[in-house]
């Protein structure tokens, strides 16, 4: 019977965050669950507030947070373009600010601390596939440089924190993941996709859909966090995590018609600034000392997907 631990989850009101707290009670800890319910909802942890061992409390983490906790897992922050370039200001903000508080947290309580880091941290990538050690290209003063400065930052303080105060700090870089509890209006394009398949609309291609995204399903996500926070404390990353089968854009398209049999048509629409052309991760670091390769499809992940869109359309 393992230990239960105190573990604190920040936007675990979210997409990743709601499976991730769901995962953490399975396993038997006590969880903490920071929310400023900015993009996430109640809706997506409803099934847990009645869990004696949930607790949930809104809160900016922008601000301090004066907890008792042993684990720290740090994903507050938007993550699709939508809604990180709503407020870009506020996301930077939530990235730094949110960090250092968080760090800040760890440091007086000694709690393990892992940040949600992102493949964004590589740009729009000249190395292929990406590897840790490539160091990215990023425009810092395009429309995206909110969101990848701010995860950039985040990662330097991760870092000067345990070279200046010992702090025992994980860093993952999550790569594109999808499932349910996936926000059906934030523009990314599985939830895009489905949507608009499911409703008989038009599937909005941005430019010819020849740019390539690897697509990783949530529970496998999940399991990478959670082994990366019980690795041994010398492995702190970065890693990258994330699905290493690549597909085009317009692939999934038509895989998504056809699983939904959808009637719709493929329409070209303006590819957004700085979207960069091709992104798949490079996993051996995790496999070697994770021992975690995702086990979902990319078809019977989106069989899940589009079963959950359709509940809830
Ligand atoms: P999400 O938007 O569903 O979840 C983010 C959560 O953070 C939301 O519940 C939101 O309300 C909360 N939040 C935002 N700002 C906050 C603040 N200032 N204080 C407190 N809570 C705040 O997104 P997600 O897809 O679940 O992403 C989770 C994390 O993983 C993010 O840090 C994201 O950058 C990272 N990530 C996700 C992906 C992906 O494909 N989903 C890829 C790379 C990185
Ligand atoms: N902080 C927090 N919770 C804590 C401890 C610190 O939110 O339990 C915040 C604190 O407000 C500070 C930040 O984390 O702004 C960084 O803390 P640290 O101790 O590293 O720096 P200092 O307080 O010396 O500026
Ligand atoms: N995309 C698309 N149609 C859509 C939404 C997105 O063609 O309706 C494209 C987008 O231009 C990008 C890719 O799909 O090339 C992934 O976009 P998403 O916003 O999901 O993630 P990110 O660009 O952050 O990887």
């Amino acid at each position: 019977m393992p230990t239960r631990k105190k573990v604190l989850v920040t936007g675990g009101a979210g997409f990743v965050g709601s499976h991730l707290c769901e995962r953490l009670l399975a396993d038997g800890h006590d969880v903490l669950c920071v929310d400023n319910f900015f993009t996430g909802t109640r809706d997506n942890i409803v099934a847990l507030l009645d869990n004696p061992h949930f607790e949930l409390m809104r809160h900016d983490v922008t601000f301090p947070l004066y907890v008792e906790v042993g684990e720290i897992y740090n994903l507050a922050c938007p993550a699709s373009p939508v809604h990180y370039q709503y407020d870009p200001v506020q996301t930077t903000k939530t990235s730094v600010h949110g960090a250092i508080n968080m760090l800040g947290l760890a440091k007086r309580t000694k709690a393990k601390i892992l940040q949600a880091s992102t493949s964004e941290v590589y740009g729009d990538p000249t190395v292929h596939p990406q590897t840790e050690d490539y160091r990215g290209n990023v425009n810092p003063i395009g429309p995206r440089g909110c969101y990848d400065e701010g995860k950039r930052c985040a990662e330097t303080l991760f870092f000067d924190y345990r070279r200046q105060h010992g702090t025992n700090i994980r860093v993952a870089r999550i790569f594109n993941t999808f499932g349910p509890r996936m926000h059906p209006n934030d523009g990314r394009v599985v939830s895009n996709f489905i949507v608009q398949a499911l409703q008989g609309k038009p599937i909005t291609l941005y430019g010819d859909g020849s740019q390539t995204r690897s697509f990783c399903y949530v529970s496998d996500m999940v399991d990478g966090l959670v082994r990366l926070m019980a690795a041994p404390d010398d492995f702190t990353g970065p890693v990258n995590l994330g699905n290493p089968r690549e597909s085009s854009i317009r692939e999934l398209a038509e895989t998504v018609v056809r699983l939904t049999k959808a009637k719709s048509k493929l329409v070209k629409k303006p590819l957004p600034a700085d979207d960069p052309m091709q992104r798949c991760p490079d996993i051996s670091l995790a496999k070697a000392k994770l021992g975690w390769r995702p086990k979902v499809k990319l078809e019977d992940g989106l069989k899940e997907t589009i079963r959950y869109f359709k509940e809830t359309l």
